[in-house]
C-alpha cells in the first residue's frame, strides 16, 4: 500500500486549533481561546457559532453523528450517538447541532456504575463539554470530550477529578513561582507520555479460547518449550504482519492528532510497545483511552487481536503502561528540569521536595490508582516494580541531596558547599548514571516515570492522585514560604527537612529483590500492598479524604463510591474468570482428557487381544495419571463452584474482596495447576483449544 505523506493528514479528524482559526470568526476564535486556556465560561451565542462550525465540518468530513464521549467508571469510553438530522417542512431533513447540544448532554446515568451516588442523588447524569480537548471525528461520528457528573455535580467519570487536580496544581505550583519572583508564568500544567504496552495474537487463535474471550487473559495453558528465555524478541525484528498492522495503526491515530512516536517489541513473544510524545495530561489522557480502542480495531483489520490485559499470559512478562510525567509552564520552563543558574536549580530542588514528600505521604494512593485485579498478578511478580513504593533518583542527585541535609560540601566537579540560597547553589548535571528499570518512580533526568500502571488502566487514576499529592506539598512550603521572616534560611531549612523526613522513600537498589520488601516494610516503614483489597479501602483514610477534599478534586461521597466501584469492579472481575474456568473445564477440558483415555484404554485393550501377554504399561500408568488428574480437575472445579457460592453470602464488599482473594483466586489457581497438568500428557490433538507455544508464536 502506498502511504500519503504524514504532514498531509495529521490531524485531518481533529478540530484543532488550525481548524478553529479557519472556520470561526476572529471574535469567536478568541472568546473560545479564552475558553480553552482561561477556563473563562463560554456565553450562549459563541457556544451556538462553535457548534455551526463544528457541524458543517464534520459534516464535510461525512460524519452524520455526534455523541459526547466520556470516561465513565468501567474504564473504557462511553458513547451515545445522535445524528445531526432534524425534520425540515418540505419532508427533507437539514444537519442541526445547536451550542447547547454541544455543551450538555443528557446519557442515562443509570447504567454506569456510581457507587451509591445513584442512591443519594439523581439517576439521572450530564455530560459536560471539555473545551480544553479538542473534539475529533471516529467513524462517521463527531465525538465531543466531555465530563460526566450527576445532577448533584457529582463526578461519575474519570476526567472530571483529573481536570480538578490539574487546577490544584496550578494553584499551588504558582504560589511557588511568584515567591521565585516569577510573574510572567500564567499557568502550570503537567503532561503525560504514556508508553503502552500490548500482546497481539491472531483471531484464529482467539477465537478458540472462551478465557481470553470472556477475560481478556489465559485461565489456563502450560508454559511452552520457548518462551522469553533467550530475550530473542526485545529489539528483534518487527515481524511483516506486525509491521503492516504497526503502520496502519500510527495512520489512524495521526489522523485523529496523536503523536505516537516509537513503536518496538517488548520482552515476551508476542509483546510490543507503542509511545507517543508526551502532551498535556489531560489530552494524553484522552488519547490513551483512543490509542486502546484503535489498537484493537485496527487489529481486527488484520486478522489479529490485540490483548490490552495486564497478564494475558502466566510465566510471561505481562504488560504496563509507564507514565512519564513532568510539571511545566505556559512560557515553556521544565520546572523538574534542574535549571542552568543557581537560582532555577532552588527552585528545581524546592519542587523536586515537593514530588518526594508527596510520594512518601502517599505511597498509599499511588498504589491504589494503578490497582485492579489485573494489574494484582503483575506487581511484585519479578518482572514489574513491587508493589511497594519508592523513588529512584540517581547518583547526582542523591550526592546534592545529601551533602544539603548533611551540611557538606557537594562532591560535584567543584566541591561547593550546598548552601540553599538562591545565589551559591552550584549548577549540577543531569543524571548520567544507568537508569534503574525495577524502579516503581524514578527519575530520568527532568521527568518522573510512574512504571506502575496496568496496560489497561486508564491513566487518569494515577496522574489525579500524583497531581493532587504535589499540589498539597507544594501547598505546605508555599504556606510556609509566604510568611517567611527569611525565604533563603525557610527555604534551606525545608529543604533539609523534607529530605530528613522522607528519604526512607528514595531507594536506588534492585527493587526485584527479596530483601528490598523487607528492608522496605521492616526497616524502614513503607507500605506494601500486595493487592487490591489490600490496598483500595485506603482511600478512605482521613488523612487521604482530608487532602483530596481540600483541594476539591473528589468530594468525600465521590471518594465511598470510587472505593466502593473499584472493589466491585475487583470482585465481578474475578467471579467471571472463576465462572469461566469453571465451564472451560467441565466442558472441554475433562471431556477432552476422558477422549484420551479413552483412545488409551481401547489401545490397551486392541494390543493384548493381538497379544495377551503384552504388558502395555506406557498405557496403563498413563491411564491411571489421567484418571487422577481427572478426578483432581473434578474435584477442584467442584471446589471452586462452592466458593463461588459462599461469597454470594458476603454483603460488605470490603470483606467479599478479601474473600474472594483467598478463597476463590486460590482455588483459580489450584485448579489450574491441575489442568495444566492434564496438558502436557494429553495427545495434541484432544486437547480442545491453543496451547501458549501456539498463541505466543501464532503472528
Ligand atoms: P524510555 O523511557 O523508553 O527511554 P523516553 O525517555 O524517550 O523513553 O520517553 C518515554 C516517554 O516519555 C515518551 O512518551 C516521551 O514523549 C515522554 N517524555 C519525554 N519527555 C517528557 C517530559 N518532559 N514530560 C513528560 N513526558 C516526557
Ligand atoms: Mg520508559
Amino acid at each position: 500500500m502506498k502511504r500519503k505523506n504524514v504532514s498531509k493528514y495529521f490531524g485531518c479528524m481533529v478540530f484543532d486549533d488550525r481548524v478553529m482559526k479557519a472556520r470561526l470568526s476572529a471574535k469567536v476564535y478568541q472568546s473560545l481561546r479564552k475558553t480553552i486556556d482561561e477556563g473563562v465560561k463560554l456565553d450562549s451565542s459563541v457556544a451556538d457559532a462553535v457548534a455551526e462550525a463544528m457541524k458543517e465540518w464534520a459534516v464535510s468530513k461525512g460524519a452524520t453523528h455526534y455523541t459526547h464521549w466520556f470516561q465513565p467508571l468501567t474504564g473504557i469510553t462511553a458513547e451515545k450517538h445522535d445524528s445531526f438530522i432534524s425534520p425540515s417542512p418540505n419532508g427533507g431533513v437539514i444537519m442541526e447541532f445547536s451550542g447547547k447540544e454541544l455543551i450538555k448532554g443528557e446519557p442515562d446515568a443509570s447504567s454506569f456504575p456510581s457507587g451509591g451516588l445513584r442512591a443519594t442523588f439523581e439517576a439521572r447524569g450530564y455530560t459536560a463539554w471539555d473545551p480544553t480537548s479538542y473534539a475529533f471525528i471516529k467513524g462517521k461520528t463527531l465525538c465531543i470530550p466531555t465530563a460526566f457528573c450527576s445532577y448533584g455535580g457529582e463526578a461519575l467519570d474519570k476526567k472530571t477529578p483529573l481536570l480538578r487536580s490539574m487546577k490544584a496544581l496550578n494553584k499551588q505550583a504558582l504560589r511557588i513561582l511568584r515567591l521565585f519572583g516569577n510573574d510572567k508564568v500564567n499557568y502550570v500544567t503537567t503532561s503525560v507520555g504514556p508508553e503502552q504496552e500490548y500482546f497481539l495474537i491472531t483471531k484464529e487463535m482467539y477465537d478458540q479460547r472462551k478465557d481470553l474471550q470472556f477475560t481478556g487473559r489465559t485461565l489456563f495453558g502450560a508454559r511452552p518449550p520457548k518462551g522469553q528465555e533467550m530475550d530473542d524478541h526485545y529489539f528483534g525484528v518487527i515481524k511483516p504482519r506486525v509491521e503492516a498492522y504497526m503502520a496502519d495503526l500510527n495512520e489512524e491515530l495521526w489522523k485523529l492528532g496523536i503523536l505516537a512516536k516509537t513503536q518496538h517489541n517488548e520482552v515476551a513473544p508476542a509483546q510490543h510497545e507503542l509511545a507517543p510524545i508526551y502532551t498535556t495530561t489531560n489530552i494524553a489522557t484522552d488519547h490513551n483511552q483512543l490509542t486502546m480502542e484503535m489498537m484493537q480495531k485496527v487489529a481486527a483489520k488484520h486478522g489479529l487481536v490485540c490483548l490490552l490485559h495486564e497478564k494475558p499470559f502466566a510465566g510471561v512478562n505481562g504488560s504496563g503502561k509507564h507514565n512519564n510525567w513532568s510539571i511545566s509552564t505556559d512560557t515553556g520552563v521544565n520546572l523538574l528540569s534542574p535549571g542552568e543558574t543557581p537560582y532555577e536549580n532552588a527552585q528545581f530542588l524546592l519542587f523536586l521536595c515537593a514530588v518526594i514528600k508527596a510520594v512518601d505521604d502517599y505511597q498509599d494512593l499511588l498504589r491504589l490508582s494503578v490497582a485492579t485485579a489485573g494489574n494484582d498478578h503483575r506487581l511484585g511478580a519479578n518482572e514489574a516494580p513491587p508493589a511497594v513504593v519508592s523513588m529512584f533518583l540517581g547518583d547526582e542527585l542523591n550526592g546534592v541531596l545529601e551533602a544539603i541535609e548533611k551540611d557538606i560540601p557537594y562532591a560535584g566537579a567543584e566541591k561547593t558547599q550546598m548552601k540553599l540560597g538562591v545565589d551559591v547553589l552550584p549548577k549540577f548535571n543531569r543524571d548520567t548514571t544507568d537508569r534503574n528499570r525495577t524502579s516503581p518512580f524514578a527519575f530520568t533526568g527532568n521527568k518522573f516515570e510512574f512504571r506502575m500502571l496496568g496496560s489497561s488502566n486508564s491513566i487518569a487514576c494515577a496522574n489525579m492522585m500524583l497531581n493532587s499529592a504535589v499540589a498539597e506539598s507544594l501547598k505546605i512550603y508555599a504556606d510556609r514560604l509566604e510568611n517567611a521572616e527569611n525565604f533563603e534560611e525557610t527555604l534551606h531549612a525545608m529543604i533539609r527537612k523534607t529530605i530528613k523526613d522522607h528519604k526512607r522513600i528514595i531507594f536506588n537498589g534492585n527493587g526485584y529483590d527479596d530483601a528490598w520488601i523487607k528492608e522496605a516494610t521492616e526497616t524502614r516503614g513503607l507500605l506494601n500492598y500486595p493487592s487490591t483489597p489490600d490496598c483500595m479501602p485506603h482511600l478512605l483514610d482521613e488523612k487521604n479524604v482530608r487532602m483530596l477534599t481540600s483541594h476539591k478534586v473528589f468530594s468525600r461521597t465521590e471518594l465511598e463510591s470510587r472505593c466502593e466501584i473499584m472493589l466491585e469492579n475487583y470482585c465481578k472481575t474475578i467471579v467471571i474468570e472463576a465462572n469461566t474456568m469453571v465451564d472451560m473445564a467441565k466442558r472441554e477440558i475433562i471431556p477432552a482428557v476422558e477422549a484420551y483415555t479413552m483412545e488409551l484404554a481401547k489401545t490397551v485393550s486392541t494390543k493384548k487381544s493381538v497379544d495377551k501377554t503384552l504388558a502395555c504399561q506406557y498405557e496403563s500408568s498413563l491411564i491411571k495419571k489421567l484418571s487422577i488428574l481427572t478426578d483432581q480437575i473434578a474435584f477442584r472445579t467442584d471446589a471452586l463452584e462452592t466458593a463461588l457460592v459462599e461469597i454470594q453470602d458476603v454483603k460488605d464488599i470490603n470483606t467479599q474482596s478479601c474473600e474472594i482473594r483467598d478463597t476463590v483466586l486460590i482455588r483459580m489457581q489450584e485448579l489450574r495447576i491441575a489442568c495444566d497438568e492434564a496438558e502436557t500428557v494429553t495427545a495434541k490433538k484432544y486437547w480442545p483449544f491453543p496451547t501458549y507455544g501456539d498463541l505466543l508464536f501464532s503472528v
